[in-house]
């Protein structure tokens, strides 16, 4: 068998079995965790909670894009022609109906799958010299982000080429622009298969206040205080990427993001820290009552000294300056008695 033939025959069948496999398992966890799994008090469950979430995957208008709407466009789009295309474009329906299970569907006009490989493309191109120009998000990103988006973009291209016969003159891609155009969106394929969900709190504005916690339908996020800190632990499987903590997050600091990892695919039941905050010590009594980045973040408005105290000290202090302020009008109303008591035994 000659690599062209292998490629467009056994390795495409191993992917797409391994893609099958990585939904698959992903739906199962995505029902596992959705239906009868309630960790917010105000959220629904059961199916409804999981048909709200669902939804919410796939319609944009909710309070995570309001955010951002120009990005939160931008990525609908993105992913609109990125499910589209390869699903609908005309060769790939030909291929399928030619193939033995003998499918068939409608498919788009060649032309709107040219533009919508174009839009795609020309959103890939923003992305990533967006990740390279801005220093907060370069400064956030890992090789595998910049991999992801080139991944993802490879099969449009090399498709687009391959379709309109652009590089055919050339001596190497004339003859083989279809067989590195398989090879990209099997490498696509192989990558979807691995890709996660990755919930990340930004440790430039996170205060450890943990309402992402609290909001967390599936209780994926959760928090653990050990000694003097707060460990927030998180599984990528156990996350249905619905955006709670995005939308609840008061500091803009919680953040959905996708991931590469193929270690993290037998990673099924652990969860990992994904940040741990330090928790300050009461100035009185020493227990551990507040994230330390939040009690900066207060200091900074209210600068009380009470605010050091945990809210046990702060009862008895307050209980202590109502005591004070008792006696020390008591010991004036006395004065104030005997100094008219005074008056009148000279009068
Ligand atoms: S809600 Fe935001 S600020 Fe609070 S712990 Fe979560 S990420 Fe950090
Ligand atoms: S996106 Fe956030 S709130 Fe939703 S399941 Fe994942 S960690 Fe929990």
């Amino acid at each position: 068998m000659d690599f062209e033939t292998f490629v467009e025959g056994p390795l495409l069948w191993a992917v797409f079995l391994a893609l099958l496999a990585g939904v698959a398992l992903r739906i199962v966890f995505f029902f596992i965790k959705t239906i009868g799994t309630q960790n917010s008090p105000g959220s629904a469950s059961g199916i409804a909670h999981t048909l709200h979430t669902f939804g919410r995957l796939f319609i944009p208008f909710h309070m995570a894009a309001a955010k951002k709407p120009f990005y939160a466009t931008i990525r609908y789009v993105f992913h609109a022609c990125l499910f589209i295309v390869p699903i609908w474009f005309s060769g790939h329906v030909a291929l399928w109906s030619e193939s033995r299970f003998g499918w068939d569907w409608v498919s788009l006009p060649d032309l709107w799958s040219d533009w919508m490989s174009i839009i795609l493309l020309g959103i890939a191109a923003y992305l990533f010299i967006r990740r390279i120009v801005s220093p907060y998000i370069n400064l956030d990103s890992q090789k595998s982000d910049y991999a992801l988006i080139i991944i993802v973009s490879l099969p449009f291209l090399t498709g687009y080429l391959s379709a309109h016969g652009t590089l055919d003159a050339l001596p190497f891609f004339g003859d083989n622009m279809l067989t590195i155009h398989v090879l990209s969106g099997e490498a696509m394929i192989l990558v979807t298969a691995v890709l996660f969900c990755r919930t990340r709190l930004n440790p430039a504005k996170c205060t450890g206040c943990a309402s992402c916690e609290l909001s967390c339908p599936t209780a994926t996020l959760e928090t653990k205080d050990q000694g003097n800190l707060r460990i927030f632990n998180y599984s990528h499987y156990q996350c249905i990427c619905c955006g709670a903590c995005v939308n609840t997050c008061p500091e803009d600091a919680a953040e959905l993001r996708h991931e590469i990892s193929l270690r993290r695919l037998f990673q099924v039941l652990p969860k990992q820290e994904i940040r741990s905050v330090e928790l300050k010590a009461c100035e009185r009594c020493g227990a551990l009552f507040v994230p330390q980045p939040l009690f900066e973040k207060i200091h900074r408005t209210f600068s009380d000294d009470y605010l050091n105290f945990c809210p046990n000290c702060r009862k008895v202090n307050i209980g202590n300056f109502y005591r004070t302020l008792s006696r020390s009008y008591t010991n004036t109303k006395e004065g104030q008695h005997a100094q008219v008591d005074r008056a009148n035994a000279s009068g």
